[in-house]
């Protein structure tokens, strides 16, 4: 169970029993850093509660993942799946998701209007509270009187970073469930599976993630992105030689291997439309990667490829 959320051994194991049990908790709190997977365990929870192919309350354990209840889960459209989070104040206020500040009281009593009713299509209402650490002292206390006397067939799920920041009278009713940062090798599995990056970058940027998957794609991307852009920038305009050198200076701190690797993959997508040009500029990126591997001062060899590959463009 829950084969799509990475890590979280001990997690898993306490929600599989108590899938199996038929005996899920009223309230959970998902505690933990961002990019662990909390809230996907949030999704998944709701999807065993209402999969349309397997019943959680004859103890089948598993949600199909692929009828309509799961497959609107997936999509965030399942009318019995609620987010009580910024995007969903922003909606009801009708107001800019980034002046959001704090989970009101309002949003809070939208939530228990929705509670207080039957299920619409599934079996189980789902509320997934995210940040639950945002919500001010009004709304904390009101969802208090949720938790006391919960609803039929509802699971509210809070997911916070800090069980100090959340009142501890709502977490005296709740599960607490630590979530833990992820593993190097976990983080460097995925990236290498799903970003398609060699063992060494991926390891790279494993180190760099402190342990969170969120972090791991938003460095791989940044990455990704600057070589890519540098591939055309410096293809595409007349830059200055102080710009150059700038550049250079810049990306041989910030990683100037992943910077030649992503450059080569964009110049490799040019090949089709000028292979005169892109075969030397092929071979001066790989002499650079070649120089980098062997610990050349990253910077020289920078400065030369960049200057040589606009050489060859203008
Ligand atoms: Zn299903």
């Amino acid at each position: 169970m829950f084969e799509n959320i990475l890590g979280q051994k001990k997690v898993k194991e306490i929600l599989s029993s108590q899938i199996k049990n038929a005996k899920l908790a009223h309230a959970y709190i998902f505690m933990g850093q961002d990019g662990v997977g909390k809230r996907l365990m949030a999704q998944e929870i709701a999807k065993v509660l209402n999969c349309a192919t397997n019943n959680f309350n004859k103890g089948e354990t598993y949600a199909c993942g692929v009828c309509s209840s799961c497959e609107k889960i997936n999509k965030g459209i399942h009318p019995d799946l609620h987010f009580v989070d910024f995007a969903k104040q922003a909606e009801l206020e009708q107001s800019d998701l980034d002046k959001q500040k704090a989970i009101k009281i309002e949003t809070i009593r939208h939530m228990q209007k929705e509670a207080s009713t039957k299920a619409h299509e599934g079996k189980y209402k789902v509320f997934i509270i995210d940040p639950a650490e945002k919500m001010n002292i009004a709304a904390a206390n009101s969802l208090l009187k949720t938790l006391e006397e919960p609803p039929e067939n509802t699971v509210i799920l809070l997911i916070a970073k800090h069980k100090e920041t959340i009142p501890k009278t709502i977490v005296s009713r709740s599960q607490v469930l630590f979530f833990q940062a992820l593993s190097q090798d976990i983080i460097s599995t995925w990236l290498m599976s799903n970003c398609s990056l060699d063992s060494r970058r991926a390891k790279e940027i494993a180190e760099l993630s402190e342990g969170s998957l969120e972090n791991a794609k938003r460095l791989a991307n940044e990455k990704e992105a600057s070589g890519l852009s540098l591939w055309h920038k410096i293809r595409d305009q007349q830059l200055y030689i102080s710009d150059i050198l700038e550049l250079s200076k810049n990306v041989a701190k910030s990683g100037a291997l992943e910077c030649v690797d992503a450059m080569t993959a964009e110049a490799k997508k040019d090949f089709g439309i000028y292979p005169e040009k892109i075969l030397p500029a092929l071979e001066l990126l790989n002499n650079s990667r070649t120089l980098l591997l062997k610990n050349v001062n990253a910077q020289t060899v920078l400065d030369n490829l960049f200057l040589d590959l606009q050489s060859l463009y203008f």
